[in-house]
Order: C-alpha cells, then structure tokens, then sequence
C-alpha cells in the first residue's frame, strides 16, 4: 500500500506542474491581451419593469484567444486575481465601460464588476475619478457591482472605502446576493443602491419552493430598505411574470437578451429607447 501511495504521488505530480504551467501560459497571453488591446467588453441589457425599457447594460468581459476561442471570464478572472493582473484589467473595464456609456442616451446607465482584489488593490477610487474624467460620463450613470467578498475581511476599512466611492455619486450594487455567508448584516452597515438576485435562484424559482421563498423574502427587505432588487438569469417568461409580480425593480436575462457587441447595444437602445 506504502508503495503504491509513493507511486500515485509520483504520478501526480508531473499533472500537477501542467496546470501550473498551462496556468502560467495562460497569465502570459491575458497580460499580452491586455496590453496589445485584445480584450472585449458584451454588454448585457437591464430591463426596468417600471419604465418598460432598457435602462442599464452590465459590462461583461470577453476574452477573444487565437486558438481556443472566447475564453469564460470564469475560467480567466481568478487567474487574474491570484496573479494581481485583474487590478490592471479592472482599471481598463471601468475607462472602456464608461466610454461606451457615453455614446449612449443620457438616461442609460452601465453596470461594471469589480472583483474583491481589484478593491482591496485600494487603486479603485482613483481608477473611477479617472475614468469619470476622461469619459466625461455622469457619474450617476455608473454603477459598480461589488460582492460580498469585499466586505467580509477588514470590513471596517473596506466599508470606508466603499462609502468614499459611493459618494463620488455612482451606484453600489450587490451582486450574488444569497449565495453567500450573512449578508444581511452588511444591508445595515452600508446602503447599496441596488441588490442583485443570484441567477440560481431565478433558474428554478418556479419549481422550488426555497428559491421561491427567497426570491420573496429578498424583494421584501429591498422594498422595506428601499433598495432597487435586480433579478438575473431570466431565461423564462413565467420566471419573467414572478419576479414582476414579487415587485422585482430591474430584469437581466437571456429571455430578454443576451450579453452583446456594443454596436448592437446601440441597435438595442434604438430600437427599446423612445427619444
Ligand atoms: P456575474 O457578474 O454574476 O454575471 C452574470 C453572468 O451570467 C454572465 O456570465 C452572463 O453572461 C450570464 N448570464 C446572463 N444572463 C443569463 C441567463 O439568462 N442565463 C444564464 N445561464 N446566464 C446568464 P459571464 O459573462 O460568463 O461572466 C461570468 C462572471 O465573470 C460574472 O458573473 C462576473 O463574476 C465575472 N466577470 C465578468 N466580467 C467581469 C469584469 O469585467 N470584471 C470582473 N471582476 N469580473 C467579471
Ligand atoms: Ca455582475
Ligand atoms: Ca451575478
Ligand atoms: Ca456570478
């Protein structure tokens, strides 16, 4: 058994200097990407139920490789974040985000995520101001998507932080609300703008009865605080019509669109924005 235990080992470990080269070759060519301007931005439209028509689009980033086609920001952030790269990439996000957002009618805002490194990199209040300035866009019209990471070590100074660029005048969301430890108590220390519902709920929030349950209760307490509730992942007109009913203040999904080049959000606006 002792022998065999040796010999797995020595048969893991050559796998396990592969992944960190290929992870490695992977670090090198996003770093290449960023600073040959090969990195893309979708934008994904956000539905006001309200108003009956687009009133946001979330910056998702996109990642165009030569040989092995859109690489998923799931697959390539947390490389990102383990090597710092995402504070450089996150700066580039914003400047691209909020570019984009300025060709676009005045009452039509962008979303942009920030990963918890790229906040506690402490370059993030500095990297809005710039990016605001440059763009010339109301801050108003900005929105940052934070998630609870950012506020579970540190909180103190990390919610700080957060209050310092939340009074630049942009807006804070909280992003995969409910998949986290106890974010509850952060609605009382901080007042986020708006709470986004984690599409895992809305998935199945027609045929279970916990998902329903928090769907729910999450429309309440945003209700109760005044708070915006967005709700992602909508791929389903009855999903649609529950969350409406439930007083839901914003809809993303594929069932109303999916993420897109900015020429064809600016089709998008043209066609769902009466001027
Ligand atoms: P997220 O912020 O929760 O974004 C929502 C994800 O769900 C996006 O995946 C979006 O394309 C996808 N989605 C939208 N509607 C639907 C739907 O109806 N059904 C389903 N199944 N999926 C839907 P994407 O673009 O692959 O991004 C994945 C994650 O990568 C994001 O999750 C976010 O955490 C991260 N990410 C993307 N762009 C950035 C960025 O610029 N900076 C940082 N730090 N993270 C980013
Ligand atoms: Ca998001
Ligand atoms: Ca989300
Ligand atoms: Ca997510």
């Amino acid at each position: 058994a002792k022998e065999a235990g040796r010999n797995q080992f020595a048969f893991f470990q050559p796998e396990m200097e592969q992944h960190t080269k290929a992870k490695r070759e992977l670090e090198i060519e996003l770093r290449n990407a960023l600073d040959n301007d090969d990195l893309e931005l979708a934008f994904q439209p956000k539905w006001g139920v309200e108003s009956g028509r687009v009133e946001g689009f979330e910056a998702l980033l996109r990642w165009p490789h030569k040989t092995r086609g859109y690489i998923s920001p799931d697959e390539f952030i947390p490389i990102a974040e383990e090597t710092g790269l995402i504070v450089r990439i996150g700066a580039w996000v914003l400047l691209k985000a909020c570019y984009e957002a300025s060709t676009w009618p005045d009452d039509i805002e962008v979303s942009v995520n920030v990963s918890p490194v790229q906040f506690l990199a402490k370059s993030l209040y500095d990297d809005v101001t710039s990016a605001l300035s440059q763009t010339g866009l109301a801050p108003e019209r900005l929105e940052l998507e934070i998630t609870e990471g950012i506020l579970m070590q540190d909180t103190d100074a990390n919610l700080k932080t957060l209050s310092s660029i939340g009074a630049l005048g942009i807006k804070i969301a909280l992003d995969d609300f409910g998949t986290g430890y106890s974010s509850l108590g952060y609605l009382r220390r901080f007042h986020f703008d708006r709470i986004k519902i984690d599409k895992s709920f809305v998935s199945d929030v027609l045929t279970s009865k916990d998902s329903q349950a928090v769907v729910h209760a999450v429309c309440g307490i945003c209700k109760s605080l005044d708070i915006e509730s967005v709700a992602e992942g909508v791929e389903e007109l009855v999903q649609m019509a529950f969350l409406k009913q439930e007083g839901c203040s914003q809809l993303q999904g594929y069932f109303i669109a999916r993420p897109m080049t900015p020429e064809a959000a600016l089709d998008f606006i043209e066609a769902s924005h009466p001027h």
